[in-house]
C-alpha cells in the first residue's frame, strides 16, 4: 500500500497523538473528528502512560455509523522510561490493552504519577500555595495528573500570569515543583508492549539531543530489549533530520513509524496526519494493520 516517492497519491498516517486523557486539548472523539476531516487513514492515540484515550475513542466509534472516511484506529500509548540517566519516550502500538503485562505496567505508572503529583502538591503548599494538589486534581479531571495541571490551577488562581510563568518560576527544571517521576527502565517498558503483542517504537529520537554515538547506543539497547520500531518523522523536522533517522533505521533494520505528536492547535503545532515521506523501501509499522487504509480512497489525498 505504501507508494513510492513518485506517486501522486499520499496516504496520511498519524501514529503519535494526544487527547485530554493526557496533555492534549481535544477529547478522543474530537481528535477522531479532526483526523477524519484531514483525511488521516490510520490513527493511533498515544496518550502519556494511559490507553484511556484510545479506549474512549473506540467506544465513541462503536456508537456512530460506520463511515469510510473514519480513520482506522490502532491501539496506542506513549510510555516514559529511564535509559542511561535520561528520560526516553517509547510508543506502544497495536498492543492488546487487556493483556496482563500491559495492565500491570499501566497500573504501575498510574500509581507513580499520583505519588509524584502528591509530592509536587506538598512542595507547592509549603511555598504557600494552599490547595495546590486538590486544585491540580480538579484541573486534571479524568486525565493523568501532571505539572501542566498544577500550572493551570496556578493561572486560574492568579498566582501566575500564564502557563509558562508557572513553569519558569515553580514547575520547570530545577524549580521547587520539579519532582522527578519514578519511571520504569527502558527494557521493562518495551517488554510490556511486546508481551502484549504490540510494537515498541522509539518516539522523537532527536528530541533527546543525544550525540550520534549515544543515539546508536540507545538503539542497540532498545533492540536487545526486543524493540523493533523508530519514529522517523515527528512534528517539525528538517529534511536532514529525516534522512539521518532513515539511515539509522536502515542500518539497524528497524520498522519506521510517523506521527505529528499533536497536542493542540497552535501557530507552530503540526496538525494530525503525516504524509508518508520517501522511505526507500523501509518497512512501515502500519503495514501490520493496513488491511483497510490502503484500499479506501477517502484516506488518500492528491
Ligand atoms: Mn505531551
Ligand atoms: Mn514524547
Ligand atoms: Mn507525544
Amino acid at each position: 500500500m505504501v507508494a513510492g516517492a513518485s506517486s501522486v497519491k499520499i496516504v496520511l498516517i498519524d501514529f503519535h497523538t494526544h487527547t485530554t486523557a493526557s496533555d492534549g486539548a481535544l477529547s478522543p472523539s474530537d481528535l477522531m473528528a479532526l483526523a477524519r476531516e484531514r483525511g488521516v487513514g490510520m490513527l493511533a492515540i498515544t496518550d502519556h502512560d494511559t490507553v484511556a484515550g484510545y479506549l474512549a475513542a473506540t467506544k465513541a466509534l462503536e456508537l456512530e455509523q460506520p463511515r469510510a472516511e473514519t480513520p482506522q484506529l490502532i491501539p496506542g500509548v506513549e510510555f516514559s522510561c529511564r535509559w542511561s540517566g535520561a528520560t526516553i519516550h517509547i510508543l506502544g502500538l497495536g498492543m492488546d490493552c487487556d493483556h496482563g503485562a500491559m495492565r500491570e505496567g499501566l497500573e504501575m505508572l498510574n500509581t507513580a504519577r499520583i505519588e509524584r503529583g502528591k509530592k509536587i502538591g506538598h512542595r507547592l503548599e509549603a511555598l504557600g500555595f494552599v490547595g495546590a494538589l486538590e486544585g491540580a486534581l480538579n484541573e486534571a479531571g479524568s486525565s493523568q495528573l501532571g505539572r501542566p495541571h498544577f500550572a493551570a490551577w496556578m493561572v486560574a488562581q492568579g498566582h501566575v500570569t500564564d502557563h509558562s510563568q508557572a513553569f519558569d518560576k515553580y514547575l520547570g527544571q530545577g524549580k521547587t515543583g520539579d519532582v522527578k517521576a519514578f519511571w520504569p527502565e527502558l527494557a521493562q517498558v518495551v517488554n510490556w508492549i511486546t508481551a502484549a503483542d504490540g510494537v515498541a517504537v522509539i518516539a522523537h529520537p532527536l528530541k533527546y539531543k543525544f550525540t550520534r554515538m549515544k543515539l546508536r547506543r540507545l538503539v542497540v539497547d532498545f533492540i536487545a530489549a526486543s524493540g523493533t520500531g523508530i519514529e522517523v518523522s515527528s512534528g517539525h523536522q528538517t529534511r536532514d533530520q529525516f534522512a539521518q533517522l532513515r539511515r539509522l533505521a536502515a542500518e539497524f533494520s528497524l520498522e519506521v513509524s510517523v506521527g505529528s505528536d499533536y497536542h493542540r492547535d497552535g501557530p507552530y503545532s503540526p496538525q494530525p496526519g503525516v504524509a508518508l515521506p520517501d522511505l526507500q523501501g523501509l518497512p512501515g509499522v502500519w503495514e501490520r494493520w493496513s488491511g483497510r487504509a490502503g484500499t479506501t480512497t477517502g484516506s488518500e489525498i492528491s
